[in-house]
């Protein structure tokens, strides 16, 4: 029987590896623990170890990779963001990557339609339709992070799409490959006949089973009352009434299939207008009955979206800044719902408002709604909505993980649907279960903590999910997935759901497709009754970075290592396997060695410990603190003592520095870039991977610090570690260094700065704390605090850092602080030189000429510091044009690490360098000198600092 799940064949990883080889090159075949383990696990609560992961490239590859799926009867499944939540992206056969390598895309018919490769990111190809006032359908929360192939094969959606803008409704071809090896694109106009002469058994399979159910009346109204509303349990049965064509048909059953029929190598989706005027408001009601007696009203008064929160929800967003008060003190039972309305044009602002406030006046609320235009409120409000997934997977107790489900109802009878899922969250002992959702689409998703590592947790969900089959299928007629996808936590219950003549069709079509079910097994189609409490993931007590993670992959498209080693996600998934097999001692002995072996390079050495994952994470886990933690246990006493020995006489290091880019300038002079290179390689594998290697592009020494006067001085000029030692790039001309291109321009503005003469020696501590050496770090950061207290005689002037991960640092330096430090650093205003020039020099400015174009690289610090906008509005000041390469990330560089690792930055601009190489720029510019050298490493082209694009237009 096709639909059997068998145990997969196995072949030991060095024959895998060789076997494999000879498909893709071995170094696209990864067979090592470290990456199986990092493979592992998606964003559910299952784990299956694939046995190789390959990074596939082409359709060649995926057909040679099908057949020897067939051959040694290994499943083969696909992986792509690996945000899924069913537990549909994890194998224990092949996983096939196809995130990496497949990201391209073209937008077409003015913005009309994307062409897309199924590693492309949601957000990524609606930052490329933006320009066109257009954006794809599905709207999934996981935009940012999930790519079109996931976004496809599990048909997501989201809070505005409704099941009229999903990738069912939006596809207008896609170009996939079967488990047979046949290739066809839909898009072609003989495509039809096409299928029909390379697969005439599959089509004529398919006809049948649309004559099947078209014959079956009971059967064909229940598919098209089910679909009216969302529903992604099983196949989309929807395509055999909706269209007539074998390969119309097929292509649309693609949506929706988890990766159980066919490989999606391309596609092309109609977009959707996207509609900027946005008034937003929060509803707040005295239940749930009088929030849901709301939804029908405001959707036909034509509100895009409308996001229904229990009390429970609400109550675990309340103490976040900014919440409304209300909150608060709403009473037990209270219900809110966020409305939206939205449109094209900015003139119909005033109807948007007409429209909410007429059908307002009807409703019975709590409180008057609070509507509004301003973009930040708006934020505001929607981030108290996105807030309540994360508020209970970050209070949640270490060893458990978060899950959220997602179940539809008709929407008329949502509120009392809602109120008996409260009543299963009572009676299963869920305490901190929540419930909100799309109610115009009557989704709801709750949210609870479980954990699974005693078979008592396993059958209080076991019980609870009985209960909730119970209630969604037999009280409601539901769906018991919206939006997720079936993968392994619905498939036992699909029969359920649907009955047994549409279970029947979907498995023939599975075995139609796939008839020794080696495509994604186990997910959709399960005859395992207890499948979706097998293979669950068990979550040791580690540390508390590692204790907050839910696995969702959010962090990952931000990680500059992601293509070189591990993503964050994944360092955490390693680590959490490391404390597993410790403290579980019978378990595999010679796997954790095989993991501690690569760990150090994998997940150490190779994290620029830019932070850059927090910003995408909803716990906020900057899993680079994690990797600083490790770094600091990596090194020995004696390391720590040198480097307090480096802190106490940083003013004699910063000379070294300063000797050694002199000699080493020199040298290069006598021996040349590569023997260099060779040199210091030798020396930094046999003597001390702290010394940093030659890298060609390695700066001249900096001038000397630029004499200034204290008198009249509106700030106190910072010039950083690396402004005082680094100066001009080997490709760059001769110019003023950057500490008197900022002393000019300030004078110039009428606000001089002055630079304290004592200020070699001083350092922000990031150069110790990246490397894990905390206590020099404390050093150093109490020195520099203590002088600019003195500096700026104590806190009356502000301190400008020319520098800006140096201001990051400056900014951050707090926990470091002795306490009399800390009552000082809070009475100093510390600001990177983005933020002054933006705010007191350019207003005070007169551009007088303009250059032409302009690309920015705004730094993770900036990023992080929310400063880009600043950043911009310099450049647009003083440029006709300015760009932002829509790829911009970490460089990778971080500090030196891009001396040390050079394959991290190497790997880390790639994409940023491809997309700003497409034209030519008057010039490039950045607020960090060593990412300045990352990126004109990686482009060609020289990268400076803004203020010599500012010096140049006000001169
Ligand atoms: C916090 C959080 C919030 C979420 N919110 C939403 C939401 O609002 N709405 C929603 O719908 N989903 C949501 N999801 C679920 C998930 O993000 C989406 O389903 C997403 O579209 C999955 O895309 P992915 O790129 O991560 O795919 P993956 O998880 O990698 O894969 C998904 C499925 O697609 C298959 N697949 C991938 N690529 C291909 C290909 N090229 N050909 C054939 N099959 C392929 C895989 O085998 C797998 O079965 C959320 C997830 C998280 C963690
Ligand atoms: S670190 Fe954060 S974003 Fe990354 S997987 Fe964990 S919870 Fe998700
Ligand atoms: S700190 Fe940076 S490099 Fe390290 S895991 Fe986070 S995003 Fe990746």
């Amino acid at each position: 029987m096709a639909t059997t799940v068998t145990a997969p064949s196995k072949l030991r990883a060095n024959e895998l590896q060789s076997l494999l080889g000879q498909i893709v090159e071995a170094d696209r075949v990864l067979t090592r623990p470290i990456d199986r383990i990092a493979y592992a696990s998606d964003a559910s609560f299952y784990r299956l170890i694939p046995q190789a992961v390959i990074r596939a490239k082409s359709v060649e590859e995926i057909q040679a990779l099908f057949r020897f799926s067939q051959q040694h009867s290994i499943p083969l499944t696909f992986r792509s963001g690996g945000t899924s939540l069913s537990g549909q992206a994890i194998s224990d056969g092949l996983l096939i990557d196809t995130a990496r390598h497949w990201r391209n895309f073209e937008v077409r018919e003015g913005g009309r339609s994307l062409w897309v490769q199924p590693g492309l990111i949601g957000g990524r190809a609606n930052q490329a339709l933006a320009p066109f006032k257009s954006k794809i359908g599905p709207d999934p929360a996981s935009i940012a992070t999930c790519t079109l192939g996931g976004i496809l094969a599990n048909n997501s959606s989201g809070m505005c799409c409704g099941v009229e803008q999903n990738a069912y409704h939006t596809l207008q071809s896609i170009k996939f490959v079967l488990p047979s090896g046949t290739v066809i694109d839909t898009r072609d106009p003989n495509a039809d006949e096409i299928f029909r002469a390379r697969e005439p058994e599959l089509v004529r399979g398919i006809m049948e089973l649309k004559a099947k159910i078209e014959a079956n009346v009971p059967l064909r109204d229940r598919i098209r009352r089910k679909y009216r509303m969302k529903n992604t349990t099983g196949y989309g049965l929807n395509a055999f009434l909706d269209f007539e064509t074998p390969i119309d048909i097929f292509q649309h059953l693609l949506i929706g299939s988890e990766g159980t029929l066919a490989f999606t190598a391309e596609a092309i989706l109609n977009t959707v207008p996207d509609l900027p005027v946005k008034y937003t408001g929060l509803l707040l009601f005295s239940d749930l009955y009088a929030a849901s007696a709301s939804i029908l009203p405001l959707k036909q008064a034509g509100a895009k979206a409308l996001e229904i929160m229990d009390r429970a929800s609400l109550r675990s967003v309340e103490t976040q800044p900014g919440v409304p008060a209300t909150l608060r003190t709403l009473p037990e039972g209270a219900a809110g719902l966020l409305a939206e309305f939205q449109s094209g044009e900015e003139s119909e602002r005033s109807e948007l408002e007409r429209l909410a406030a007429e059908v307002s006046g009807g409703l019975t609320m709590l409180v008057p709604g609070v509507w509004t235009h301003d973009a930040g409120q708006q934020a505001l409000l929607w981030k108290i909505r996105s807030g309540m997934f994360p508020s209970v997977g970050s209070v949640r107790k270490s060893g458990t993980t978060v899950i959220i489900e997602d179940v539809a109802f008709p929407v008329e009878r949502l509120a009392d649907a809602a109120i008996e899922l409260t009543g299963l969250f009572k009676k299963h002992a869920y305490d901190n279960g929540i419930i909100f959702g799309h109610a115009k689409d009557g989704n709801l998703h709750f949210v609870m903590t479980q954990g699974f590592t005693t078979q008592a947790m396993v059958d209080q969900y076991e019980y609870f999910m009985d209960d909730v089959v119970e209630l969604v299928v037999n009280r409601y007629d539901g769906a018991l997935k919206a939006e997720h996808g079936t993968g392994r936590n619905m498939a036992p219950f699909v029969e359920t759901e649907w009955g047994s003549d549409a279970y029947e069709i979907m498995r023939k079509l599975k075995e139609l497709c796939d008839p020794h079910n080696l495509l994604n097994p186990g997910v959709l189609i399960n005859p395992d009754p207890k499948a979706h409490i097998s293979d669950l993931k068990q979550l040791p007590s580690v540390e508390e970075e590692v204790d907050k993670c839910i696995e969702c992959g959010f962090c990952e498209p931000k990680c500059p290592s992601r293509d070189l080693t591990l993503t964050p996600r994944q360092r955490i998934v390693v680590r959490r396997e490391m404390v597993r097999l410790q403290q579980n001692c019978s378990s595999d002995r010679e796997l954790y060695a095989a993991l501690d072996k690569e760990f150090p390079y994998m997940a150490l050495d190779t994290c620029a410990a830019d932070g850059l994952c927090a910003t995408g994470c909803p716990v906020s886990i900057d899993t680079g603190t994690l990797v600083k933690r490790f770094r600091k246990m990596r090194h020995s006493e004696s390391a720590h003592r040198w480097s307090e020995r480096i802190a106490k006489h940083f003013s004699l290091a910063e000379r070294g520095a300063r000797i050694g880019l002199r000699l080493g300038h020199a040298a290069q002079a006598v021996f040349g870039k590569r023997a260099m290179l060779a040199i210091t390689r030798f020396l930094h594998e046999h003597m001390t991977d702290a010394l940093p290697l030659w890298t060609g592009d390695t700066p001249h020494v900096a001038g000397a610090v630029p004499t200034t006067r204290r008198e009249g001085a509106a700030a106190i000029y910072f010039p950083s570690c690396v402004s005082r030692t680094m100066g001009r790039l080997p490709l760059e001309e001769k110019d003023r260094s950057v500490m008197e291109v900022l002393v000019a321009v300030a004078e110039r503005a009428g606000l001089p700065v002055f630079i304290p003469k004592d200020v070699a020696g001083n350092c922000c501590g990031t150069p110790f704390s990246s490397k894990g050496f905390d206590r020099a770090h404390k050093i150093v950061a109490n020195r520099a605090i203590e002088n600019l207290w003195q500096w700026t005689e104590e806190g009356k002037l502000p301190v400008v850092v020319d520098t800006s991960p140096c201001t990051y640092g400056f900014v951050h330096t707090r926990p470091y602080l002795t306490e009399e430090n800390e009552q000082r650093f809070d009475k100093l205003r510390i600001l990177d030189a983005v933020e002054f020039v933006a705010d007191e020099l350019l207003p005070k400015l007169k551009i007088q000429k303009k250059t032409g174009s302009a690309a920015l690289h705004p730094v993770c610090s900036i990023t992080k510091m929310g400063l880009t906008p600043k950043l911009q509005k310099i450049a647009s000041a003083c440029s006709e044009s300015v760009t932002v390469p829509i790829s911009a990330g970490c460089c990778g560089f971080a500090g030196d690490r891009g001396f040390l690792v050079p394959e991290l930055t190497q790997i880390a601009t790639r994409v940023e360098a491809a997309e700003v190489s497409t034209r030519h720029y008057e010039g490039y510019y950045s607020s960090s000198r060593t990412c300045e050298i990352g990126m004109t490493r990686s482009t060609g082209e020289v990268y400076r600092s803004f203020l010599y694009l500012l010096e140049k237009a006000s001169r």
